[in-house]
């Protein structure tokens, strides 16, 4: 049977060190990590995000701030907004939720935002530091971040040389992050996706298998490579008449079945979802010791 990858156990060690390191910073530099999270509009799954962002930070010992703004908001309005944030220096990390409504384009907010302060990583800058290898000093994007983590903390190491590692899936969020993490940490890396060939012997000579793909229990067990790493970066909603809710909250993994197969898996709900936010964090303090001039804590 896989070991289980604990998120909350996981995520609550990177929030612990966080807390530490910003008392640490305000103590020798005054300078408190302030960060801005900005929801334009009403969809209750992002006021939710919003609401567990704010509440970590406050947790962290932040500055925090939470501009939210009517679904008719303009784009020049936004645009306007994010210029302020930019030029405020009590703020060193500025978040928009997506999706915003569909009169914005997402891309120009995105890119808007100062790719110093850009935490969540998908500035061109930053993703161009990331394709680069230049880790030191880019953003990286929060979830592949804490799927990072989680690889490391599994496998007792973070140099992963002669491994073969498979991402299923290539958006800009999850994906592609993700591949260049893995490269970076030199794995021998396959993104896979919806043009693939034979998906399952792909996912077979996996050592570390990412899914990030969007559909529940895609991945089955006899996809998984006995004793391989499973990060499943999946959040589905399915349809369950016996929960109280109608539905239930599945993974892009069969976990059942790749549970008996995997080496270490993460579970969902309880895996990658709870590193998302606290990854946040990380680099909220990271922009704020790079502005005071000290040496950010690695995670
Ligand atoms: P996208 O829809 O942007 O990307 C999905 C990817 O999966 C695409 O590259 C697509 O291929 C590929 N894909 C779709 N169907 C198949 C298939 N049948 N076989 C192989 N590949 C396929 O999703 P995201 O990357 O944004 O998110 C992926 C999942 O992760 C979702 O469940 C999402 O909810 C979850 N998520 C979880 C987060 C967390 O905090 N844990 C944060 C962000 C996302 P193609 O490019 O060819 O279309």
């Amino acid at each position: 049977m896989a070991e289980r990858i604990d998120g909350k156990v996981i995520a609550a060690e990177v929030l612990d060190k966080v807390k530490a390191e910003t008392e640490k910073l305000v103590a020798e530099t005054g300078v408190q990590p302030g960060i801005a999270v900005v929801i334009v509009g009403e969809d209750p799954a992002s006021q939710f995000y919003v609401r567990s962002k704010g509440k970590r930070a406050d947790e962290c010992g932040f500055k925090s701030v939470t501009h939210r703004l009517p679904a008719e908001t303009s784009e020049d309005a936004l645009l306007k907004l994010i210029g302020e944030l930019n030029d405020d220096a009590s703020i060193h990390g500025i978040l928009v939720q997506l999706p915003v409504p569909d009169h914005i384009d997402d891309g120009k907010v995105i890119q808007a935002i100062s790719p110093d302060k850009d935490v969540d990583g998908f500035s061109f800058v930053n993703v161009g530091k990331l394709t680069t290898g230049q880790l030191g000093s880019a953003f990286v994007p929060c979830t592949p971040a804490g799927s990072m983590v989680m690889i490391r903390k599994a496998l007792g190491t973070s140099d992963l040389s002669g491994l073969n590692a498979v991402v299923v899936g290539r958006s800009n969020i999850v994906g592609k992050p993700m591949a260049n993490l893995l490269i970076a940490a030199n794995a021998t890396v396959t993104v896979a996706h919806s043009r693939t060939k034979d998906l399952p012997s792909v996912c077979r000579a996996a050592d570390i298998l990412v899914a990030a793909v969007g559909r529940p229990e895609m991945i089955k067990g006899e996809w998984v490579k006995p004793g391989a790493c499973v990060i499943d970066v999946g959040i589905n909603r399915v349809d369950d008449p016996s929960s109280e809710k109608g539905y239930r909250v599945a993974g892009d993994v069969d976990f059942d079945e790749a549970e008996k197969v995997a080496g270490s898996i993460t579970p969902v709900p309880g895996g990658v979802g709870l590193m998302t936010v606290a990854m946040l964090m990380a680099s909220t303090l990271i922009s704020a010791c790079r502005v005071a001039g000290k040496e950010p804590p690695s995670f």
